[in-house]
């Protein structure tokens, strides 16, 4: 097994002192701080009765600018970039929904990408120092969910729904994604659904066919196939198979299935006395959803992949704004798929990755995280081995890099601060800064903020090797400059989310833990044939490779990085 000798040996000189190896290759989750303290006014408490536990989530630290530009997000709907504008700007709380999963197996690696969208926006929103409150579903009845347990003999559909739920919030926390304030399953709000049926009814906006069945109304919606996209009426009257014959037009869509025997289920099925027994359809479940937590005002963001856009969201909107006479969403945002052999990746084309397949490491778990964060959210995804292993290797040096700030800040008082420095790294960090805000209020850059990041990066490795080159005794670390730059690293990471620890098991820390343990004399030997190398002593760091080889290891130097300590 390669084990990659993580902590930095140029540091460790520089500083005088002997690191000991980390056990693990992952950094603990740091309570970043703020460059720029300055709080905005308390946020008034807004009028969201239905969240009372979220304005706790919310309140916690919001890592305002003084001089962040104006955020502009695509809206879909106006198909252009437009400044966003809170509905209640007075409150400083941002209403988003967001579709969330079907709950029948294991989410994959293209659809882990719409809820790191969905991260990296509300991070975005929160470090400009909004308070976001995110409702996202879950989708825990439908056709392919009935079909999987049949196949699986499950005997209760629920049995299956609640095993994938857990496995879906698993995957979000190994990808360091903020959690919603809400997750409602489909299943726990069929009384709002039947509910927005009988608005919609009453509003002559929804029939009923003879088999129990409700359908929306499209044509007497002025609107619809209008909002997000511009339905071809005609092209869709060729294609439309039609979910049902007594439907009174080709495009009304499926509010309400009625059972059918043979292929529903009754632990999967619902009825009250005016709507027969049977279950919802997907377009209806997050309009009532969205309706239950967000009232019938207008919320602010709803987003989802950009397949979601027709059917599900112009349904969405024909559901909504039929039943409230309001506008749905102010600003809607659609992620690209991400494609694996030039090819969208999805479940119904049998080319996916779980999130598990494709990453089997943490290190992997965060390097699809960073690959994911730092595209722009709008374009599709290469998802490639060649775009992982740079996304890995791009992990590897900012962790690098961010070790030996920590270590370096930390051993040469952390709160030791020369104002007076002549350096130039003050300046390069607030640069980056500036330039990393530009970017994310710009619809999301995040290329674009990615490579300020790096510019931190780059001027840190500078310094390093600057001083390293020279002996201790005649030139100094600038302390002050090397502080700013990993403040300015860890703002930015409010919103890259890249520096943290992926959750583990026990035994896997264990094996892990058992795996990455190099003795300490094998550390010595290392260290020791470093130094001897950078003294240009090429025999005495054979001699102590050989002394290294005779212990059961072998050293690799790896140009510009620490060496690789791996086990013969
Ligand atoms: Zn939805």
């Amino acid at each position: 097994m390669i084990v990659r000798y993580a902590p930095a040996l140029t540091l460790a000189f520089l500083c005088s002192l002997r690191t000991s190896l980390p056990t693990h290759a992952w950094l603990p989750v740091v309570p970043w701080g703020s460059r720029r303290p300055r709080q905005r006014a308390t946020p008034t408490i807004p009028g969201v009765p239905w969240f009372p536990s979220i304005l706790t989530l919310q309140t916690t630290s919001t890592p305002t600018t003084t001089d962040a530009p104006v955020l502009s997000l695509f809206n879909s709907k106006t198909r252009a970039k437009e400044p966003f504008r809170p509905v209640r700007a007075d409150t400083n709380v941002v209403s988003m929904y967001t579709c969330g999963p079907t709950v029948y197996d294991f989410a994959h690696v293209g659809n882990f990408r719409a809820f790191l969208t969905y991260d990296v926006l509300k991070r975005v929103l929160r470090y400009l120092g909004y308070h976001v409150t995110h409702v996202c579903n879950l989708t825990d009845v439908d056709d392919k969910i009935i079909q999987r347990a049949n196949e699986q003999k499950i005997d209760h559909v629920q049995t299956l729904t609640r095993r994938y739920e857990q496995h879906f919030r698993d995957d979000l926390q190994a990808l360091n994604i903020q959690p919603a304030c809400q997750y409602p399953r489909a299943t726990e709000h069929i009384d709002d659904m039947m509910d927005l049926i009988r608005v919609l009814r009453d509003k002559e906006l929804a029939y009923e066919t003879p088999d129990g069945s409700w359908y929306f109304r499209t044509q007497a919606q002025p609107r619809y196939g209008t909002q997000l996209v511009q339905l071809n009426y005609q092209e869709m009257a060729q294609t439309e198979r039609g979910e049902s014959d007594d439907k009174e037009h080709f495009a009304d869509f499926c509010l309400w299935k009625a059972f059918k025997t043979g292929v529903d289920r009754m632990d999967a099925a619902w009825e009250s006395n005016d709507i027969a027994l049977g279950r919802p359809g997907w377009h209806l479940e997050c309009s009532a959803m969205a309706r239950h937590f967000f009232g019938d005002d207008t919320i602010d963001l709803h987003g989802g992949g950009i397949d979601l856009k027709f059917p599900h969201h112009e349904n969405e909107i024909a559901q909504s704004e039929g039943a409230t006479g309001n506008v749905f969403c102010n600003c809607w945002f659609h992620n690209g798929f991400v494609n694996m052999d030039n090819e969208k990746m999805s479940k119904s084309l049998g080319n996916f990755l779980t999130l598990r397949g494709a990453c089997p490491t943490p290190d992997d778990v965060r390097a699809y995280r960073y690959l994911a964060v730092s595209s722009q959210y709008r374009q599709a995804l290469a998802f490639t081995p060649q775009a992982m292993t740079a996304a890995r290797n791009a992990i590897a040096r900012m962790d690098k890099i961010k070790n030996q700030l920590e270590e370096c800040t930390r051993v040469n008082g952390a709160s030791v601060v020369d104002e007076t420095t002549d350096s130039e790294l003050p300046t390069v960090a607030r640069t980056a800064l500036e330039n990393f805000e530009v970017a994310i209020c710009d619809d999301l850059s995040m290329p674009r903020a990615s490579a300020a990041l790096f510019s931190l990066v780059k001027a840190a490795e500078g310094e390093l090797k600057r001083v390293n080159k020279v002996s201790d005794d005649e030139v100094s670390l600038d302390y002050t400059g090397l502080r700013r730059i990993l403040d300015a690293m860890k703002q930015m990471d409010q919103v890259f989310g890249i520096f943290y620890r992926v959750p583990v098991s026990e035994e896997e820390e264990t094996a892990q833990e058992e795996a990455l343990v190099i003795p300490d004399d094998v550390v010595e030997l290392v260290e020791r044939r470093t130094a001897a190398k950078e003294a240009k002593d090429w025999e005495l760091a054979d001699a102590l490779r050989s002394q290294v080889t005779e212990l059961g290891y072998a050293v690799k130097d790896v140009k510009g990085e620490d060496p690789i300590v791996t086990q013969l």
